[in-house]
């Protein structure tokens, strides 16, 4: 028995993350149940997750697609809720044990801010809270008492690796980053990027937003934010590495330069049952590391000329405040642009750098500031890139 039984609810339940945990649920002997799933579209596939996993609750975000859905396959048994209200209300029930923060981008803040106020575990795939809000969601959750698990595989890979010492022993962390698709591409050939091919990801299938995330590595900038207030360091102990097997999940090193990292193929699967299941684990989740063949692991520095989004993500890191938030939405209105065609590739990181370095800076922000000025850098990209 790796746990006892948990009612997880998963918002997000049918995005790459969403769908991957109802795998670990469903493989988890019992152990796990999914008490909540919702969705934003794709509401026919919600609807045969309801019918596979006969949850108690399924959540529709968006009301007007919730109104043209046709609802008829829902099971008996499962009630169907709709809009952002209902799923906080769910989330924040006496008998969900778990929430799986797994909605993209800045949409999630509301309901993993809700699941921390209520003082629920949290798995967190939903990195954009922490790079938003890292010090508003870690004072909250100090005060509620809501234990924030990671589900990103770095830094799930950094959470085992510590339990090897004491906090105060450890002097750095090494995050690893695949170097995505365009790892050999010249300065050059990154102008003329295309969408079909910023979206082929070579070792991880993820939802479309990381993807690009990955392949500009805006998505070590963001895990960098992530880090430094998931874990309580400075940005100088968060180094970052490129590693293309994607076998080594991140490390720890510690004051007497000892290594410790952690290893396994890469499947979200793994980080996923860690979080629902810590401090314990389930058995045969995923495909086991293949060491009776020959296995190079690789790793080599990151080439800032290039990939000038690391430097970007340690300066954020380095500034907190607003920074995060700002950083966040202008990546995200950029991203977005892409994948429309309106902004070219190698625009995306100039234009996160250019509203950072411009916005105007604060040093402690309230929530509903973080807000103001998520709006005013996607307004920003738009208005200078687009
Ligand atoms: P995805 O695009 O595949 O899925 C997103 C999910 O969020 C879907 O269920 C969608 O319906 C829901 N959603 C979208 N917009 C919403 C809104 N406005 N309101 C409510 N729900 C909404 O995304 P993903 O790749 O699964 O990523 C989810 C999160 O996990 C992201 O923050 C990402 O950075 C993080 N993450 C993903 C991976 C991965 O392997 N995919 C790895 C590490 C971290
Ligand atoms: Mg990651």
């Amino acid at each position: 028995m790796a746990c006892t039984q948990k009612n997880v609810a998963i918002l997000g339940s049918t995005g790459s993350i969403g769908c991957n945990t109802l795998r670990v649920i469903a493989e988890s002997d019992g152990a796990l149940r999914a008490k909540a799933i919702s969705a934003h579209s794709r509401l026919d596939k919600l609807i045969e997750q309801a019918v596979w996993l006969k949850p108690d609750y399924v959540i529709a975000t968006c009301p007007e697609k919730a109104e043209k859905q046709d609802w008829e396959g829902l099971p008996a048994g499962c009630q169907l809720r709709v809009g952002e209200d209902e799923m906080i209300k769910v989330t924040q029930q006496a008998d969900v044990d778990v929430v799986v923060a797994a909605i993209v981008g800045a949409a999630g803040l509301q309901s993993t801010w809700a699941a921390v106020e209520a003082g629920k575990t949290v798995a967190l795939a939903n990195k954009e809270t922490l790079v938003m809000a890292g010090p508003l969601v870690t004072t909250l959750a100090e005060k509620t008492g809501a234990t924030i698990l990671p589900v990103d595989s770095e830094h799930s890979a950094v959470f085992q690796a510590l339990q090897a010492g004491r906090q105060d022993e450890v002097s750095r962390i090494i995050l690893t980053a695949s170097g995505g698709p365009f790892r050999h591409h010249s300065l050059e050939d990154l102008q003329d990027v295309r969408v079909a091919e910023a979206l082929a990801h070579p070792t991880w299938k993820m939802g479309p937003k990381i993807t690009i995330d990955s392949a500009t590595m805006m998505n070590k900038a963001l895990e960098i934010v992530e880090a430094r207030w998931l874990f309580g360091l400075t940005p100088e102990q968060i180094n970052v590495v490129i590693h293309p097997q994607s076998i080594v999940h991140s490390m720890v090193e510690f004051i007497d330069g000892s290594i410790i990292a952690q290893m396994s193929p890469p499947d979200m699967k793994l980080p996923i049952q860690y979080a629902l299941c810590w401090p314990h684990r389930l058995a045969g989740c995923g495909e086991k590391l293949a060491l009776h063949e020959p296995l190079a692991l690789e790793f080599e520095p990151v080439d800032h000329e290039r990939f000038p989004a690391v430097g970007l993500g340690l300066d954020v890191a380095r500034a907190g405040g607003s920074g995060g938030a700002v950083l966040n939405a202008a990546n995200e209105a950029a991203v977005a642009g892409f994948l429309e065609n309106r902004i070219k590739f190698s625009d995306i990181v100039p234009a996160c750098r250019t509203v950072f370095d411009e916005h105007p800076f604060e040093t402690a922000p309230g929530l509903d500031r973080l807000l103001e000025l998520d709006i005013w850098a996607r307004e920003e990209v738009s208005r200078r890139w687009m």
